[in-house]
């Protein structure tokens, strides 16, 4: 069974392994599409530094059961299914003592275990949510970014009519925005690119704000001089992770969500002054039954989306074409293998 494998030179090969269903509690799943997003970018780009490499790319996929052990009356061959892009080891000792979500040494597809650029794929049980029928495969493939958000929203403990600075308006910020809204809370979000927020505001994002000269006084206006309740920090790398301090309240809470390790120099002085709370939020593993659940309800809009679609002939020169320029996130590259 094919596979596209990244070796340590950064040439991607393709394979031929098997994948059979060898334990109990397993599943053997025919992967159907893959999005390839900004963490294979960094992947490929060679600057994630948490990736095990030989690896198999692709982090966001949704595919169909082959083959199903005895032991799971809910899940039927056939039926669609979102694979979970982190999940835990099963071997340290909270995985061992019926912990998993507290796993120390969780595995995350497409960094340091292998990722779904595969024709089937055989994972546990726990590590799969069924689509229901009204979630189409490409809006299932944006899953992770709404269980992220619920995470960030669980961290940020805001209550209906707060105002939440939102940093960075890509794909994470815009969903962050949207849920906030969605639960009535009020998103302020920011970023230096002006096509980013003209789109957040297509989606029905109201503050949305240049991060210049002018945010501290349009922040200090849309609060009524109280400042954010709390922050959150979305950017990759180009917004000032401070900033989220000295526009947030004292006792703010403020967290950095994103999908893994990045740098980040922060200067604490005025957190430490105000006493704000921080908090990194990376993965959403709890709630994307929760995530699946906000897509079927339509929480989250992203209009004007097309999908960038290339077949499985292709793969090699899609993933090489994920180290030039940052792609737009509303032209995700999506690969059909089926
Ligand atoms: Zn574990």
């Amino acid at each position: 069974m094919k596979v596209w494998l990244l070796q340590k030179s950064g040439y991607v090969e393709m394979q031929d392994r098997p994948e059979k269903v060898t334990e109990q509690m397993q599943i053997k799943v025919r992967i159907s599409k893959v999005l390839l997003s900004e963490p294979d970018r960094e992947l490929m780009l060679g600057q994630d530094p948490a990736a095990v490499l030989p690896v198999i790319p692709g982090r966001s996929a949704v595919g169909v059961i082959s083959e199903k052990c005895d032991c799971s009356i809910q899940l039927e061959k056939g039926m669609r299914v979102y694979l979970h892009p982190v999940y835990a080891c099963g071997v340290c000792e909270n995985c061992k003592s019926g912990m998993p979500l507290q796993c120390t040494d969780a595995k995350v597809a497409g960094c340091n275990a292998h990722g779904f650029l595969r024709e089937f794929a055989v994972v546990s049980l726990n590590d799969v949510t069924i689509l229901p029928p009204s979630v189409s495969e490409e809006v299932a493939l944006f899953t992770e970014w709404l269980a992220i958000a619920e995470s960030v929203l669980d961290t940020l403990q805001c209550s209906k009519g707060d105002h939440v600075l939102v940093l960075g308006a890509n794909l994470l910020g815009n969903v962050i925005s949207q849920l906030l809204i969605y639960r009535q809370i009020v998103p302020v979000l920011v970023d230096h690119d002006p096509e980013k927020l003209a789109y957040a505001k297509h989606c029905g994002i109201y503050y949305t704000f240049l991060c210049d000269e002018t945010l501290q006084e349009n922040v200090v206006r849309v609060t009524g001089g109280r400042l954010a309740s709390a922050a959150v920090h979305a950017s990759e790398r180009d917004i000032d992770p401070s900033l989220a301090f000295s526009l947030s309240a004292p006792r703010a809470n403020v967290v950095y969500a994103g999908f893994g390790q990045r740098d980040l120099n922060v200067n604490l002085r005025t957190a430490m002054a105000r006493k704000q709370r921080i908090f990194c939020v990376t993965e959403g593993k709890k709630h994307i039954a929760s995530a699946i659940n906000l897509l079927a309800n339509k929480a989250i809009a992203l209009p004007d989306l097309h999908f960038d679609y290339h077949g499985a002939d292709e793969i090699k020169s899609v993933l090489e074409s994920l180290k030039q320029a940052p792609q737009d996130f509303r032209n995700p590259p999506v690969i059909r293998m089926l």
